[in-house]
């Protein structure tokens, strides 16, 4: 337990613990976001909507990390919305560098002439790398059984009139998503090969039924599917499971965070989809929200109820991996057939 992870603070931390909580956490979450100290103002729009939207009634808390030690003024700055509990950390080098592993003029050449957003970045992979194998082992998650991801500039649409954590406990959820998008294809033009290499040697974590058809195109390639992890609520049992950790380290080995620029939700999506048992797995479409560019909104939520956001506009509940996902879990309960067959 590294002292230096856990950051000291300016401010008196017992006089802003939680005062107005109608209820006490019924579960041990935390809402948590890796983020830069020039994101304050995108966060604390988002950390506005969540608290008038939800978090207000519950004080769940949260945790924030940077690579970099967090302001002060990041820190006032977020304080300064919420009752709730706050922790900032730091990451250590070991989850944000780049492996010794990792060829350098091969990885050089890729950020040459890689076509791609961020392609020329090697903080974004880091980041996306951190996020896939490092997030849920940070200190500060330690007494945590389940977080919800946040990030700066996302909205929450609609009052949260109920408690996510308690329902994915009470069903057993592992995994719970609510936007469902495709790659851009050249930053993961490997994965699915990776994956399917780790999926061979490994067939004991595969779990027996499994969302491979939402995965998969017609032709048996990857489609490019995946939720986006903007938004994620998790049982972190299911990342910090040896079945997880196995897979991540299989994927880095590889270098494909580096070499191309896979990102955490495709890794998180694959194996939520093929390590979990489908049941495990829950679309929130009832959370209305928006990450720059895309919004998803509950059905007619135009003109009434708390929502304030435009259904028309929610194309992606519309879209091809939303559609394909709901097609696949509906196959899922056809009595005698099996979804481990492509
Ligand atoms: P996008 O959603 O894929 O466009 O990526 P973002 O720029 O939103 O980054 C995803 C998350 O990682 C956000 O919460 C960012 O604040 C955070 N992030 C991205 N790069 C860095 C970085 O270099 N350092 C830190 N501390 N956070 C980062
Ligand atoms: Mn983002």
């Amino acid at each position: 337990n590294k002292p230096t992870l856990r950051q000291a603070i300016s401010t008196d931390t017992d006089a802003l613990v939680a005062t107005n909580a109608t209820e006490t956490p019924q579960v041990r979450a935390a809402i948590v976001a890796l983020v830069r100290n020039s994101d304050l103002f995108g966060l604390r729009l988002a950390l506005r909507q969540i608290e008038d939207r939800f978090n207000h009634k519950h004080n769940y808390p949260y945790v924030f990390v940077n690579d970099v030690p967090f302001t002060d003024e990041f820190m006032q700055g977020v304080r300064d919305l919420t009752h709730a509990h706050v922790e900032f950390g730091l990451l250590d080098e070991h989850s944000w560098g780049i492996p010794q592993w990792i060829d350098q003029e091969r990885y050089a050449e890729t950020k040459r002439t890689a076509r791609y957003p961020h392609a020329e970045k090697d903080s974004y992979r880091k980041m996306c790398r951190f996020q896939s194998g490092f997030l849920h082992h940070h200190p500060l998650l330690r007494d945590y059984d389940y977080y919800w991801r946040i990030e700066p500039d996302v909205e929450y649409y609609c009052d949260i009139d109920y408690d996510p954590f308690v329902f994915m406990k009470e069903n057993g959820i592992k995994y719970g998503w609510n936007i469902a998008m495709t790659e851009f294809m050249s930053t993961v033009e490997t994965l699915w090969n990776t994956t399917e290499q780790f999926l061979a040697a490994r067939p004991d974590v595969v779990s027996k039924r499994n969302l491979r058809r939402w995965l998969l195109d017609d032709n048996g390639g990857y489609s490019g599917c995946h939720f986006w992890s903007n938004f994620e609520i998790v049982d972190l049992s299911f990342y910090r499971s040896e079945a997880y950790q196995a897979y991540f380290d299989h994927l880095d080995r590889a270098g494909g965070f580096f070499y191309e620029r896979w990102g955490d939700a495709p890794v998180h999506s694959i194996a939520a989809a093929m390590l979990l048992d489908p049941s495990e797995i829950h679309y929130f479409d009832d959370i209305g929200y928006f990450h720059p560019s895309v919004l998803t909104c509950p059905k007619d939520a135009k003109t009434r109820g708390s929502c304030v956001c435009d259904s028309e506009r929610s194309f992606v509940q519309n879209g091809y991996c939303t559609v394909r996902y709901k097609q696949v879990r509906h196959h899922e309960l056809h009595p005698g057939e099996s979804l481990d067959t492509v």
